[in-house]
């Protein structure tokens, strides 16, 4: 997607360890218009599927999964990150390795909002070794929800997420696709300077 293409060569920062910095438009100040565009893109990919749930991660993902929510009208559900889930049988859980933060999480949906008559589109800013993606995917399996796909506003293609996700045998949309970091400049899949 080209808007959001343009948007990361303007405003991204590339940081060590193969982390872009969008806290321009993404991860702390948020672009409404440009959150707005990917929801109506991910709406379009999906418009067959019957979406009936938009599920995503708190914090980053809820931005581009409200507005795909709000575009096709269907409720979206964040799973939250706590430190410890004291026994209560009334969440679904997953463990969840982040790889901004370098800590394991557990995220917890509540089960009356997520049911096996579902068919969820899971929603997500990043996609890098895929653990938040996989952890999602595994809490709708809990609920015997069906997953139509997996859309994700940034992958970092060049880390093992999207082939864990495909290997899993779930669809699999990508707004902006990174094939690589050089000398701060960030490099898409399939543009000019790509080697792919
Ligand atoms: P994964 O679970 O796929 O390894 O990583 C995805 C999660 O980590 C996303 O939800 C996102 O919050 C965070 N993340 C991964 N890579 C990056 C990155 O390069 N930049 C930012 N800002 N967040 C990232």
């Amino acid at each position: 997607m080209k808007l959001l293409e343009d948007r990361i060569r303007e405003d991204g920062v590339v940081l060590p360890g193969n982390v872009l910095k969008v806290n321009q438009f993404l991860n702390h100040q948020i672009d409404p218009e440009l959150m707005y565009a990917l929801g109506k893109e991910f709406a379009n990919l999906y418009q067959a599927e019957k979406i009936t749930k938009i599920l995503t991660i708190e914090a980053s993902g809820i931005a581009p999964a409200i507005m795909t929510g709000l575009i096709l009208h269907v409720p979206v559900l964040f799973a939250r990150k706590q430190k410890s889930v004291t026994m209560n049988d009334n969440l679904y859980t997953a463990d969840v390795y982040s790889y901004t933060k370098k800590t394991k999480n557990k995220v917890a949906v509540t089960k009356n909002f997520l049911h096996a008559t579902d068919r969820v589109l899971i929603v997500d800013d990043f996609l890098a070794n895929g653990q938040a993606v996989n952890g999602l995917l595994d809490i709708c399996e809990q609920a015997h929800a069906g997953v139509v796909g997996v859309g994700i506003a940034i992958e970092k293609s060049f880390q093992a997420g999207a082939q864990l996700i495909r290997k899993r045998g779930v669809r699999l949309e990508s707004l902006a696709r990174i094939a690589s970091f050089t000398n701060n400049e960030v490099h898409f899949v399939g543009g000019e300077d790509s080697e792919e």
